[in-house]
């Protein structure tokens, strides 16, 4: 679907600076918001951060995107939303990588106990070494 279909079927507004994080985005990937934003002024003329802020806002809450923020990790933004996919960071070099869910839906791990709450959703974040980070401890070693 094109970034103006897909506006249009969550139900906002087609702009071009709405399009153009769009854009970036679905080129992949975990993308920091000043990231984002300097990505989208080499497709349009200048658009503020803050925009970009609230253009990021808007796709989310309409599903387009997904805001994760790893431990240690300033807020990242990706497309891939709504499969409810997990993430494996790198404790070296902070290197994310998606990881399937295995139910594909939120909460994918129910608690024995959970103590009244109506859980929704279960936060799952993996966390180890990257194979570049491998090989440079066998290096190292
Ligand atoms: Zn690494
Ligand atoms: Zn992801
Ligand atoms: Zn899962």
């Amino acid at each position: 679907m094109s970034g103006t279909d897909l506006l249009r079927a969550a139900g906002l507004r087609v702009t071009r600076p709405r399009l153009a994080v769009l854009d970036v985005l679905q080129d992949g990937g975990h993308l920091e918001v000043d990231e984002i934003a300097t990505l989208v002024r080499g497709r349009l003329d200048s658009v503020s951060t803050q925009a970009v802020y609230d253009v990021l806002g808007a796709l989310s809450r309409a599903g387009l995107a997904r805001r994760i923020e790893p431990a240690g990790s300033p807020a990242l933004y990706e497309a891939r939303a709504g499969d409810n996919h997990h993430h494996v960071v790198c404790r070296g070099c902070g290197t994310i990588a998606d990881v399937d869910c295995v139910l594909g839906e939120a909460p994918c791990l129910d608690p024995d106990n959970a103590r009244g709450f109506e859980v929704d959703e279960a936060e799952v974040t993996f966390w180890g070494l990257c194979p570049t980070c491998q090989a440079l401890r066998a290096v190292d070693a």
